[in-house]
């Protein structure tokens, strides 16, 4: 068990419990981003953090600092229902969207999609790596074409290869095939869904690809966004291959390969026609901060996404609000409570910032946002420690982290642990590839080190079995569920154990002059290491 310092801050239970209550309370409607939920969600946050003693840190206006900061966001939904076809050899072919396919709304600004006949591209993984020395657009030129790529990276299947092994590496994730798409000039990129690989069956990629899609408002949409992003069966791959000839597992095969060659599906194409409505809606990030009293341009990050789904489709008994109690009002509760604890502690010698994100469930928009339009800069920002869905429950001897990216971050805290008798366990399931799916990899991958916290499956009482019991329980019935509800039951031990943890981490490096950084293999170093000089 943690050993208590004489420092160590106290966490209280109760008020950890009332706020995750009344945060997923049906009054906040699910929170929804630029929705009712959020106004309420924000006068909530916003009056704790103010009574926790912390500092607005928000926008900057007339010279003073605001609670939050404004996000523009861009909302694209395809009006009606999407004219999907493919043709082969001369036979027209409507694809269901939905079903065979799921189409994205256009966000590269497009109003209107119109393509007609474009001529189908295979493209393997859909990676250009110059560091592994691989490019699957090698002597391709997807101008007007329509690219089909194949979901995670080259060595999932294999196990081991540059990739991580089956591990997931970013240029396994579906954003950055859409992203290499645009910076290859393709029209578009169908990613061929196959469950393994994918992590989730096709329920999950209809559910999020046919609704409205939000994405941060960006300067150049066309630079990380085609014109066409979507999702098709694997079994209708599989049929459209071997109409144009083609032996798809065969092609998978090579493009396993280093040195796979893409390849043109002969007389194929797709064309496709829909209308686009697209407007900017607004969200906030609600921001809370203590100045540092030696270093104040210097800051340490605690963030916790605030936003869930908001009201949507009815469970099966009725129930249309999605809560979010552990999704994440258990984060918020814990970033309200840190900031309560250092208020009261002697002033940090650097700035530490309690950072509350928008639109995490829309693809860590917020996150994105904050990291594009820094509150105060990256350079100079030490460490992000993140907290998302935390386990209510008791206490465990054990955590782990969102992937396992090596950073002194982690080591820090994997040493912390140790010498408080918690045990460091790897993201069991790396191929799912979590490391990109949390609010603090919009700030890896512009270098700074970050890592997400994710609470201990090997509980003191009842051990492994009753805490992957417990989580098997919450993923099948209520994560992402209307039934993610608070519960009187809870007792919130474990939090209250492990938030002196978190609160070391980032205390430490507040009150010293340390910048933690990438293991020298990652991919986050070299950016990184650009702004050194910035950094004494
Ligand atoms: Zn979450």
């Amino acid at each position: 068990m943690l050993a208590a310092a004489a420092d160590a801050p106290q966490f209280d239970a109760k008020r950890l419990s009332d706020e995750v209550r009344m945060l997923s309370s049906d009054g906040f409607e699910g929170r929804g981003p630029a929705t009712a939920g959020e106004v309420k969600t924000i006068e909530y946050v916003v009056a704790r953090m103010k009574e926790a003693g912390l500092q607005p840190g928000g926008d900057l206006k007339d010279g003073k600092r605001l609670w939050t900061q404004a996000v523009p966001l861009l909302r694209a939904e395809i009006q009606g229902k999407p004219a999907l076809s493919l043709t082969v050899k001369g036979n027209n072919e409507t694809l269901a969207q939905g079903e065979q396919i799921a189409v994205r709304a256009a966000m590269d600004g497009s109003a209107r999609i119109a393509i007609k006949d474009a001529p189908l591209v295979f493209v393997g993984y859909g990676v250009k790596a110059p560091e592994r020395q691989w490019d699957d657009f090698a002597g391709i030129d997807l101008k007007g074409k329509i690219a089909i790529a194949l979901i995670n990276d080259p060595d999932f299947e294999t196990g081991t290869g540059d990739f991580g092994g089956k591990a997931m590496t970013y240029y396994g994730r579906w954003t950055y095939k859409y992203e290499e798409a645009a910076r290859q000039g393709a029209l578009g990129l169908l990613v061929v869904h196959e469950t393994d690989p994918a992590s989730y069956g096709w329920a999950t990629v209809k559910n999020s690809n046919t609704n409205a899609m939000f994405d941060v408002v960006r300067d150049d949409p066309k630079a990380v966004h085609p014109a066409l992003e979507g999702w098709i069966q694997r079994d209708v791959t599989v049929d459209l291959f071997k109409r144009a000839g083609l032996d798809f597992e065969a092609l998978k095969k090579q493009a396993q390969q280093r040195g796979f060659k893409a390849v043109t599906l002969k007389d194929a194409t797709f064309s496709a026609d829909y209308a686009v409505e697209a407007k900017v809606i607004t969200s906030q990030n609600i921001a809370g901060r203590i100045e540092g009293s030696k270093r104040p341009d210097e800051t340490v990050i605690y963030s916790a996404h605030w936003d869930h789904l908001g009201v949507g489709a009815p469970d099966a008994k009725g129930d249309t609000i999605y809560n979010g109690a552990v999704d994440n009002a258990t984060g918020t509760a814990a970033l309200i409570e840190l900031g309560r604890a250092f208020a009261k502690a002697p002033r940090p010698e650097r700035s530490i910032v309690f950072l509350n994100v928008t639109a995490e469930e829309k693809g860590l928009l917020g996150s994105e946002y904050y990291s594009s339009k820094p509150l105060y800069p990256l350079a100079t920002t030490v460490a992000v420690i993140n907290m998302d869905a935390l386990d209510p429950f008791g206490v465990a001897r054990n955590f782990t982290t969102s992937g396992s990216a090596k950073s002194e971050l982690l080591d820090t805290l994997i040493a912390d642990g140790k010498a408080a008798g918690m045990a460091y366990v790897t993201d069991p399931h790396p191929e799912a590839g979590h490391f990109f799916r949390s609010d603090h990899f919009p700030f890896a991958k512009r270098g700074v080190p970050a890592l997400s916290w994710g609470s201990g499956n090997d509980w003191v009482e009842g051990g492994i079995e009753a805490g992957e019991a417990a989580g098997k329980d919450y993923v099948e019935k209520r994560y992402h569920q209307p039934a993610d509800e608070w519960d009187a039951s809870w007792t919130f031990a474990g939090m209250i154990h492990d938030m002196p943890l978190l609160y070391k981490l980032g205390n430490d490096l507040a009150n010293s002059k340390r910048w933690p950084q990438w293991d020298k293999a990652s991919e986050f170093r070299a950016i990184r290491d650009a702004t050194a000089a910035q950094r004494k």
